[in-house]
């Protein structure tokens, strides 16, 4: 196993007082899969990412088990998450433009990551830059290196950022909507990209989305997360084909199948409840039209509803003994 959560909880001080944003997330990637992260805005995916790479406000509550090619990273110290962060495990994020420096050449930047973490010489470095851009499929190499960010088009800017996070070859790769912000060919173009780097790289993928779409394109697994919790998990075709969780039946019933790839998420009626005024029961349970009274009292518990298929409601609750058959520590 590359990547695991056990019971991973944030909480971020609003106002002087501690809200709970993420609570008790376990997940885990293997190398060589991508696993897809589904939800409305405001879910908690990106707050599950940030939290893999602890990038987090100052005073951010961090609680349960982050291990990284078995190891404990959430207790590393600042310094030692720096090293790891572009060196094991690397994020893009949704607008290059943001992320990239407009006052540095886009080869420059590149080699920054490459200083950072290796020990190539300059005249190393250079060559490894222009392989990287052959990589991420951009020709004329040599004229890109020397290119600044706002020369580049939108695609062109999210493949630097690509190769930026391939510069140490990662064994996780972070992707925040990476292709949000592009056309529909673009968009493929980037989502054909990362597939071909995860199988020859044989790294591990997190995929934050809204969109559908981009998870039937390229994922292998999918988490559909309500309110800063899980509520359902399943590999992609089965959450496709036989969805549990009311929640995701809303979230697959809201697109019209044809259209899939150009519809977004989000027309279940209802709002996502706030973090400061969760409801001690379902989460959903205000949204929900398969609700009983349990679902107002009590937290539904994830239930093994099919094989390596987990849902968290209490329409599906599990007969005692069947949790110990869970296949959910897959490899
Ligand atoms: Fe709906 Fe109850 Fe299931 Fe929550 S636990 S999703 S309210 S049926
Ligand atoms: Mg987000």
């Amino acid at each position: 196993m590359l990547l695991e959560l056990k019971n991973v909880s944030l909480s971020l001080k609003r106002d002087g007082k501690y809200v709970k944003i993420l609570d008790e997330i376990s997940l885990q990637v293997n190398k060589g899969e991508t696993v897809g992260i589904v939800g409305e805005s405001g879910c908690g995916k990106s707050m599950t990412a940030l939290s893999i790479m602890r990038l987090l406000p100052e005073k951010a509550k961090l609680e349960g088990g982050i291990l990284l090619e078995k190891e404990e990273i959430s207790s590393y110290s600042k310094r030692k998450l720096e090293k790891i962060r572009g060196d094991k495990m690397a994020m893009i994020f949704q607008d290059p433009l943001t992320s990239l420096n407009p006052l540095h050449t886009v080869g420059r930047q590149i080699e920054e990551t490459l200083i950072l973490h290796t020990d190539l010489n300059k005249e190393q470095r250079k060559k490894r830059v222009i392989e990287l851009l052959n990589e991420v499929g951009l020709p004329r190499a040599d004229e890109i290196a020397s290119d600044y960010p706002h020369q580049l088009s939108g695609g062109m800017r999210q493949r630097i950022m690509i190769a930026v996070a391939m510069a140490c070859n990662p064994s996780l790769l972070i992707c925040d909507e990476p292709t949000t912000a592009l056309d529909v060919t673009v968009q493929a173009q980037i989502l054909d990209l990362m597939n071909h780097l995860k199988d020859v790289n044989e790294m591990g993928i997190i995929m934050i989305t809204h969109d559908l779409g981009v998870v039937a394109e390229v994922c292998d697994r999918v988490i559909v997360m309500y309110a800063g919790k899980i509520v359902e998990q399943a590999e992609i075709k089965e959450l496709f084909i036989n969805p549990k969780h009311p929640y995701t039946k809303g979230l697959l019933d809201s697109i019209p199948k044809l259209a899939m790839k150009k519809t977004k998420l989000g027309s279940i009626p209802g709002m996502v409840p706030s973090p400061d005024k969760m409801p001690k029961g379902c989460r959903f349970y205000e949204r929900c039209s398969s609700a009983m009274e349990i679902c107002r009292e009590k937290t539904p518990p994830m239930n093994l509803v099919g094989e390596e298929h987990l849902a968290a409601c209490w329409l599906f609750e599990e007969k005692e003994g069947e949790a110990n058959a869970s296949s959910r520590n897959k490899g």
